[in-house]
């Protein structure tokens, strides 16, 4: 029920030459816990940026649940403290017949961790698991839904873009079986659940990885779980993004009416907060369109970059971020469609890239 050494070693080691795929590293996140300003830390911890919704129903050091409507709760990790046993956020969705968690976290423990507190709140063991993206942190404690006690293991469901990524990984030797009987959600078309007095709509999305899905309660008006197409707080991975994919997909999620936007990192948002991550995103593609005009590498221009100061403190959860994001845009930039005239393309290419 953790995870196996192996495994996080590889994560520290893919870390460490900025290369995991995971947002959560733990040997990572430990040394950038220790250099963050305690201040960061503490808001972090306390969800001192975000609103509590309808309180804070359960803490422990790895994570909290904050009350998100009736029946349903939002997990909120705070790995920043060295606890990775949640790392991402995810929910749990409690309807008059079954209940739904959104994500698999990083390890057994976190997932076992998560059903318990969903049979205390809503009455019930999960029935049902939605795993947004294929990232370690999201999806590596899928097994720990199993139960100790003859609880039923819930019906894990992902894209198979996403079944097969974590079925490849390198770094994957935990338990396989929960991910060999994964229940694929079209990649095509939005799927709805029924929970009883409630439906929820699991909607195939893109940017942050290759396939994304998001968790939309009662027709989008209830609160909206992200995946990490949404960061609040904290500057987003963009690892495996496409970040033209990215920000439509942020703008679409922007445009429903929801109060309460879970995102995958970071305390809850609302509006304001859509609109600050959407400025932040953006931000970043001015600074990658710039560089390029101006022939610089995405290593300087992230030398120079910084989140305008209007938009609040950013938490850089990897000092890798930032290049890493700056490239992403100049590798799409420089596959032409999304770059303008020809003549501003003729600059040199980054090595970088
Ligand atoms: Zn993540």
């Amino acid at each position: 029920m953790s995870v196996s050494r192996r495994r996080f070693v590889a994560d520290a080691a893919g870390c460490a030459s900025g290369l995991a795929a995971a947002a959560g590293c733990a040997s990572y996140l430990a040394a950038v816990g220790r250099f963050l300003p305690r201040g960061a830390v503490g808001r972090w911890a306390m969800g001192g940026v975000g609103r509590h919704v309808g309180g804070i129903v359960a803490q422990d050091p790895w994570a909290r649940i904050e009350e998100v409507g009736p029946g349903m709760y939002a997990v909120i990790s705070t790995p920043l403290g060295g606890d990775y046993t949640t790392v991402c956020n995810g929910g749990i969705i409690g309807g008059s017949a079954e209940t739904l968690v959104v994500e698999a976290f990083m390890s057994e423990r976190g997932a076992a961790w998560v059903a318990g507190k969903a049979r205390e709140l809503t009455g019930r063991w999960p029935g049902q698991v939605v795993v947004s993206h294929h990232h370690a942190d999201h999806s590596a404690g899928a097994a720990g839904f199993a139960g100790t006690g003859g609880d039923a293991a819930p019906a894990l469901h992902a894209t198979q873009a996403t079944r097969n990524l974590v079925v490849t990984s390198p770094t994957n030797e935990g338990p396989l079986a929960p991910w060999a009987d994964a229940v694929l959600v079209p990649e095509g078309a939005p799927v709805t659940f029924d929970l009883g007095d409630r439906s929820v709509t699991v909607q195939p999305r893109e940017g942050h990885t290759a396939s994304d899905l998001t968790v939309e309660v009662d027709g989008s008006e209830g609160p909206v779980w992200c995946g990490d197409l949404v960061w609040n707080a904290m500057f987003p991975n963009y690892v495996d993004a496409t970040p033209s994919r990215l920000s439509r997909s942020v703008r679409a999620l922007g445009r429903l009416p929801a109060a309460v936007f879970v995102p995958g990192h970071g305390p809850l948002a609302d509006a304001e907060a859509m609109a600050r991550y959407t400025a932040v995103i953006d931000s970043v593609e001015e600074a990658a369109r710039s560089a390029m005009e101006d022939g610089r590498t995405a290593q300087e221009a992230a030398a120079d970059y910084e989140v305008p100061e209007e938009l609040g403190e950013w938490t850089l959860f990897n000092p890798a971020y930032y290049q890493r994001a700056i490239e992403a845009w100049m590798r799409e930039l420089a596959g032409g469609s999304w770059f303008g005239p020809a003549s501003r393309r003729d600059g040199p290419l980054p090595r970088a890239m």
